[in-house]
């Protein structure tokens, strides 16, 4: 029901492109995401700071910004002192990009260990023929340039999930290749039957991207959401 809410106040606001302002949603299905919160000014985002007691992820929340790092919206390591301007230097640059975007605010967020971690996305693309198809392979930086990815038509069972670790490239870099402690795969497994149930029930998501959903030994965090609705 939570999950219903937070599409119709996308729906509301009349986008039909929702971001990290709705991670909600990935934990209402039980996808973690890291700590945090999207806030309207600096001094709330100071307050989710201090709450989360440690340097921040703070990334503008636009609906007219696709690719927030492309524009300089994403500050990684963001020391509390420096939360307050960051917050204003964010929503310069979104102003620069495009004048009249959209600014819902600024997620402030905990930081990933991404160095005992991997980058995979997670995704979701609904085709007119076969419905939703779900995507799964390495993530990050390396998207584009490794296309290393399996697709699956969901609802997927453990082992159509399962398989779908096996399927991609990069599966040796999931299971501790170079010395490395190898991720948690169950928990994997099950953020991609997590994520093929929410999509099944539903529909009005056409697309939806968790692009990084980082990998660790210790289980998965979902850093980043995208989605469109119909
Ligand atoms: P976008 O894809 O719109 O540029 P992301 O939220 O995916 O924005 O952030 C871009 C990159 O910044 C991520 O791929 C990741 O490498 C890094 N990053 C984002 N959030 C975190 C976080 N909470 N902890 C560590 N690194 C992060
Ligand atoms: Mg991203």
């Amino acid at each position: 029901e939570r999950a219903r809410e937070i599409l119709e106040s996308g729906a509301r606001r009349g986008s039909n492109r929702l971001g990290v302002e709705a991670m909600e949603l990935l934990d209402a299905y039980g996808i973690p995401t890291p700590q945090g919160d999207v806030v309207s000014s600096p001094v709330e985002a100071e307050a989710i700071a201090e709450e989360i007691g440690d340097d921040v992820v703070m990334k503008i929340v636009s609906p007219d910004i696709l690719h927030k790092s492309d524009i300089g919206g994403v500050e990684v390591g963001v020391p509390v002192e420096e939360v307050r301007d960051t917050y204003e230097d964010l929503v310069v640059r979104a102003r620069n990009y495009q004048e009249d975007a959209t600014i819902l605010g600024v997620q402030v967020q905990e930081m990933v260990d991404l160095d005992n971690g991997v980058e995979t996305i997670l995704g979701m693309n609904r085709d007119p023929q076969f419905g939703p198809l779900l995507l799964f392979g390495l993530g990050g930086i390396f998207v584009e340039v490794l296309e290393d990815n399996t697709v699956s038509v969901a609802p997927v069972s453990e082992n159509e999930a399962k398989g779908m670790l096996d399927d991609i490239d990069s599966a040796p870099l999931l299971r501790g290749a170079r010395g490395r402690d190898p991720v948690d795969e169950a928990t994997l497994v099950e953020t991609i039957q997590r994520l093929s149930q929410l999509v099944t029930d539903f529909p009005a998501i056409v697309e939806l991207d968790i692009n990084p959903l980082v990998a660790t030994p210790d289980g998965v965090q979902a850093v980043d959401l995208r989605l469109t609705l119909d």
